[in-house]
């Protein structure tokens, strides 16, 4: 029998954003805040000298093990899911931090389209334009309502930026200014002005400077090492949660770490949530950790995980469309590889790609969210084209065009002489939600503690393809102007399907947000609707994904959320908005 604990005011799952941020605003306020994290404890000092690209970007050391816990996938519903166990597809965040240590630093806002997506849709292209299966919905709160949320983001990460030309109205100027430029940045800016486009550079939690946060948490100025993305930085340079929110949380003297505990359960009375249960994973000993408010922030799957094992909230059912627990789970689009765009290769230009960082490059918005008009498009929603610096490490620096042979003199040759000369662009798009899209619980596979794997079943709908091949067009037609000898493109073909060999950071959905209950597991304060003491944070709550990156967007809810838990708590409890039923059911 699992022992039970002293109770405290806020029990959280995990330690990435989602969570740090949480933990950071209530110790804030003087309120006993656990964080539970499956994880090993880690620290910016067991960063320093590991640049190994071995270790981290072959064999994800700071990866989630696949061959203890992970997700099964399938790409319709008359498949059986497979176990996905290859670190290449599925990159989860594991250790003190989460992926939010290990994450590139890309910060960007969605778009002001993004919240009232199907609202504007309906408005501007009348109801017949939403494909019969498209199940986006809005998300009860404006773009205006989340920004100064967006704006306490980037001041404790310390974003890098400057104004996008498209992007939406901001209430302050980032907090540092962009980080360096470089020739073929400038080069890919110049092309993407050449036509017609409007190319900014890419807002970056890898400081330009050094910046003190609003917390008092000192963050030092980028290396440009290039050993960011997969990586911790050893020099205090990005804004993650170990040099920012954890650390505000731990000088508090209200918060406590306890590292090695996978979190198994939510344990609750049918109306409220009463505490979490967990393993410490050393000695096999059964806890539970009881709190007057607990904090799912466990990523997407691990919190739909929960909510479905503890049977919590309705599970949705795509044949009746009925439930909510699983529904509208989304993902960036990705085509069995690591990108899809175009690598462009130069005979006669030659650039110093070993160095870089996670968010150096620079991006065109031109074709994102509704930015460009979709009258005679055959899809809503868009894409952004991004060309990215991140510094090429010494096993990653070595493109040769398609074509060449696998090995032998051609294949040294081209390799040496493309040795910095390849430059890739990539579109970034995500397929949006639908009907046969979503989250449940794995018939067939376990973890290793015995319960069910989690199963994604994604089917792309014809909207998502098309809209993928439109971007790596224009990926193409850049990559022409920028120049290029040869061009290799990363297409989608037509009948492209998801499975276990998907790759994207960046999944969302499952315990979505909106205002009816009937259509959406939590409020805009991540409130379960269902069980008020508890919140489910980050990804899992967003309706659909966008073409941006998530991180930004999930930090501030992060704040918005935090603001709710601190009125639950002060207050007489309740329901922090009032539900509202948009549904016709
Ligand atoms: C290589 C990489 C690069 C990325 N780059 C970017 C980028 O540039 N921009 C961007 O916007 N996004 C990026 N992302 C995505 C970004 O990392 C995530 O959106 C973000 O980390 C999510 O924050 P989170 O707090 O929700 O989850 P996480 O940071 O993943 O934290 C979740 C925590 O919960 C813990 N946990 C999970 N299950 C349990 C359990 N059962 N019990 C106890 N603990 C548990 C995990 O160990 C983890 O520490 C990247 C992701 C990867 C993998
Ligand atoms: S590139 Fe900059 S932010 Fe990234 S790990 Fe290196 S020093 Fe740190």
């Amino acid at each position: 029998m699992a022992e039970e604990l002293k109770k405290v005011d806020v029990v959280i799952v995990g330690t990435g954003w989602a969570g740090g941020i949480t933990a950071a605003e209530l110790t804030k306020k003087g309120y006993k805040v656990v964080a539970l994290e499956r994880g090993k404890e880690q620290s910016r000092d067991d960063f320093i000298g590991a640049k190994d690209e071995l270790k981290y970007s072959i064999r994800y050391d700071m990866m989630q093990d696949l061959s203890k816990d992970t997700v099964t996938a399938r790409g319709s519903m008359k498949e059986t899911a497979k176990p996905v166990r290859n670190n290449n597809y599925a990159r989860f965040g594991n250790d003190t931090g989460g992926a939010s240590v290990h994450w590139n630093g890309v910060s960007l806002r969605w778009l002001p389209y993004d919240f009232e997506i199907h609202s504007q849709t309906v408005e501007k292209y009348g109801a017949k334009k939403i494909p019969e299966n498209c199940t986006i919905q809005d998300w009860g709160i404006t773009y205006d309502e989340l920004e100064p949320y967006y704006d306490k983001f980037e001041k404790t990460a310390g974003v890098s930026g400057e104004e996008n030309p498209v992007g939406p109205p901001r209430s302050d100027k980032y907090p540092n200014p962009p980080l360096k430029t470089t020739p073929s940045i400038e080069l890919f800016k110049k092309a993407s002005t050449n036509l017609g486009y409007h190319p900014y550079r890419l807002p970056a939690a890898n400081m330009s400077e050094s910046y003190t946060n609003p917390d008092g948490e000192t963050i030092n100025a980028c290396m440009y090492c290039a050993f960011c993305e997969e990586y911790g930085c050893d020099f205090g340079a990005k804004g993650d949660p170990i040099v920012t929110v954890l650390e505000t949380a731990r000088k508090t003297g209200n918060f406590e770490i306890r590292n090695e505990s996978t979190v198994t359960e939510v344990i609750h009375d049918g109306t409220k949530a009463i505490g979490l249960k967990y393993i410490d994973n050393i000695t096999g000993t059964e806890y539970i950790q009881p709190a007057d408010i607990v904090v799912l922030a466990g990523f997407v799957f691990t919190n739909n995980k929960l909510l479905l094992k503890s049977k919590i909230g309705k599970p949705y059912n795509p044949e009746t469309q009925e439930g909510v627990i699983g529904k509208n789970f989304t993902g960036h689009f990705s085509n069995i590889s690591t990108y899809i765009g175009a690598r462009g290769f130069f005979d006669n230009e030659k650039w110093n790609l070993s160095m870089g960082t996670g968010a150096l490059g620079a991006k065109v918005d031109d074709f994102a969210g509704d930015n460009v008009d979709h009258t005679d498009l055959d899809f809503l929603h868009g894409y952004e084209i991004r060309y990215y610096h991140l510094g090429q490490r010494p096993i990653d620096n070595n493109h040769v065009p398609v074509g060449t042979p696998a090995w032998g003199k051609e294949y040294k040759e081209k390799n040496l002489f493309y040795h910095n000369r390849s430059l890739i662009i990539r579109a970034k798009t995500a397929f949006l939600p639908n009907r046969y899209t979503y989250l449940d619980l794995d018939p067939t596979y376990k973890d290793e503690l015995g319960d069910p794997l989690i199963r994604a079943t994604v089917h792309y709908e014809e909207q998502d393809i098309k809209r993928a091949q439109h971007g790596v067009e224009t990926c193409k037609e850049i990559m022409t102007e920028m120049g290029a000898d040869i061009i290799d493109l990363v297409d989608v073909p037509d009948d492209v399907k998801f499975d276990s060999k998907f790759y994207t950071n960046h999944f969302l959905g499952g315990a979505i947000m909106g205002e009816d209950p009937k259509t959406s597991a939590v409020n805009t304060y991540s409130q379960m609707w269902d069980m008020e003491n508890l919140f489910v944070l980050g990804g899992s709550s967003f309706p659909h994904n966008s073409n941006h990156d998530p991180t930004e967007t999930i930090g501030a809810f992060a704040y918005r959320a935090s603001e709710g838990m601190i009125d639950y708590l002060g207050g007489e409890g309740g329901l922090l908005v009032e539900a509202k039923q948009t549904s016709k059911a």
